[in-house]
């Protein structure tokens, strides 16, 4: 591959026939949930595993919702039951269209579903777990910020010197892993283009006591005049993230702190249920977050979790992504060739698109017009008749477990095109 395009060259040929380069010594910046998987799945497999892991995080992380196709890799990296100590049981999604409607899923009632809940998690203590699985499965946790390098105008990479040194490394690993979140350093060092979303929207993320959600456990997607929120029980508190214009937001004022509080003061759903709450956090802003790589592997490089891409906080794919990657990538270096590598590539790549386009649905409104539409034409004979089918393949979507299934998203984008019986998408579309 060529840094900075996107390419299906002919030459050099991802050949079978080359040798096996299994990575025998990996470095991996980033000891958030993709990278400290991927550590622990390969020191697991005896690679010899580096992790940088920086100390810098913001007061709260974001990324809190988990669905229940998560649920397996917690088992897998033994740390379910922990993880169920600090956190809030999760059985389903709830949705409130508009003052007058609310609809609620539960996980248990989708049709042929492996996992029937999952977890909000405090992500503090969550990444925690994870990295200390890494280090119990032997990977070397340096608390450092790592810096990469280009090698002349080649695409391979190299730690710098500095890096090298804080690791005590005397050389170079055989393979460097950026799974450092959206600092993307790969695509930034490579120049490497991206393919960036059409929201323009602003995030705005807190923690809040004394806020009542409809469902207990239930994480809520709540649809506004302008944008929409979130809401994320945790123990003793909840999250709230308002996900608006870029633009319109700014009226609140300038801080992060005046936006949301002036925000959840003066929209008419959000303030019945912010009225009696009280911020017991700090804000924390997010923007410019959709943004995909087009390229997610190189001569010695590859990119995981949110640095290969990320799409949009609702619908909560961005964990299911990284740790999905972390298994995927694991595989791929284990097996050594540069076809794995590429599959890994495509793998993800196919996974970033498919939850594109199911976010796309969510934006444009006709993705809440049709669970309303559902919701009526189950009591009918046609839609007992169909709903039996329907039930198993639209919301193992949105559990995770059918994300990247091309006959489940195939259906629902027929669903969305044709079976909104008249109903016009645009009255849900989200402004
Ligand atoms: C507004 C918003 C809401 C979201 N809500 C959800 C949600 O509810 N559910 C969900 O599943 N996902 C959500 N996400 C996405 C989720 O947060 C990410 O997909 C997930 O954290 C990705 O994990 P990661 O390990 O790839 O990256 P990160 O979690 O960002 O971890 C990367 C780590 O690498 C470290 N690092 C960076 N550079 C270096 C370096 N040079 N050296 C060493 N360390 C380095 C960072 O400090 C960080 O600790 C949300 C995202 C946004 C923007």
């Amino acid at each position: 591959m060529i840094a900075g395009k996107r390419c299906f060259i002919v030459l050099p040929m991802p050949s079978r026939k080359r040798p096996v380069r299994r990575a025998n010594r990996v470095a991996i910046l980033g000891g958030g949930p993709s990278g400290a998987t991927a550590g622990a799945l390969l020191a697991r497999a005896g690679v010899d595993v580096v992790l940088f892991a920086r100390n810098k995080r913001p007061p709260i992380i974001v990324g809190e919702s988990l669905v229940p196709a998560i649920v397996p890799f917690l088992r897998e990296l033994g740390i379910e039951e922990e993880v169920a100590s600090y956190s809030i049981w999760k059985g389903g999604a709830t949705f409130i269209h508009d003052k007058e409607y609310t609809q609620s899923f539960r996980f248990h009632e989708v049709r042929g579903a492996k996992t029937t809940y999952s977890y909000n998690v405090p992500r503090d203590r969550f990444d925690a777990s994870v990295l200390e699985a890494a280090r119990r499965a032997g990977a070397r946790v340096i608390e450092h910020s790592a810096r990469l390098e280009r090698v002349g105008q080649s695409d391979r990479l190299k730690l710098s010197e500095e890096t090298l040194a804080a690791a005590g490394l005397d050389e170079q690993p055989d393979f460097i892993v950026d799974a450092g979140g959206r600092s993307r350093q790969i695509v930034r060092l490579l120049e490497i283009p991206t393919i960036d979303g059409n929201r323009r929207d602003t995030a705005l993320h807190a923690h809040f006591e004394g806020v009542e959600v409809e469902i207990p456990g239930n994480v809520h997607t709540d649809r506004l005049e302008h944008g929409w929120s979130w809401r994320i029980p945790l123990p003793g508190r909840v999250s709230i993230g308002i996900v608006i214009d870029s633009e319109f937001i700014g009226r609140f004022g300038d801080t992060a702190e005046e936006q949301m509080d002036g925000f959840l003061r003066e929209d008419p759903i959000v303030r019945d249920f912010a009225r009696p709450a009280r911020r017991v956090t700090p804000v924390v802003r997010y923007t410019n977050y959709q943004s995909r790589s087009t390229r997610g592997v190189g001569e010695n490089w590859a990119m995981l979790g949110d640095a290969f891409g990320f799409i949009d906080p609702v619908f909560s794919s961005g964990l299911l992504i990284a740790f999905e990657g972390a298994r995927d990538l694991a595989h791929a270096l284990l097996e050594g060739t540069d076809k794995a590598l590429q599959r890994y590539e495509r793998k993800t790549e196919h996974s970033l698109a498919s939850w594109q386009r199911v976010i796309g649905w969510f934006y444009n409104g006709r993705l809440l017009t049709l669970f309303r539409v559902g919701e009526y034409v189950r009591g009918t004979l046609p839609g007992k008749l169909l709903g039996f089918h329907f039930r198993k393949h639209m919301p193992r979507i949105f559990t995770g477990e059918d994300a990247t299934n091309r006959y489940s998203l195939g259906l629902v984008e027929f669903m969305v095109k044709h079976g909104l019986a008249g109903n016009d998408p645009i009255k849900m579309k989200i402004n």
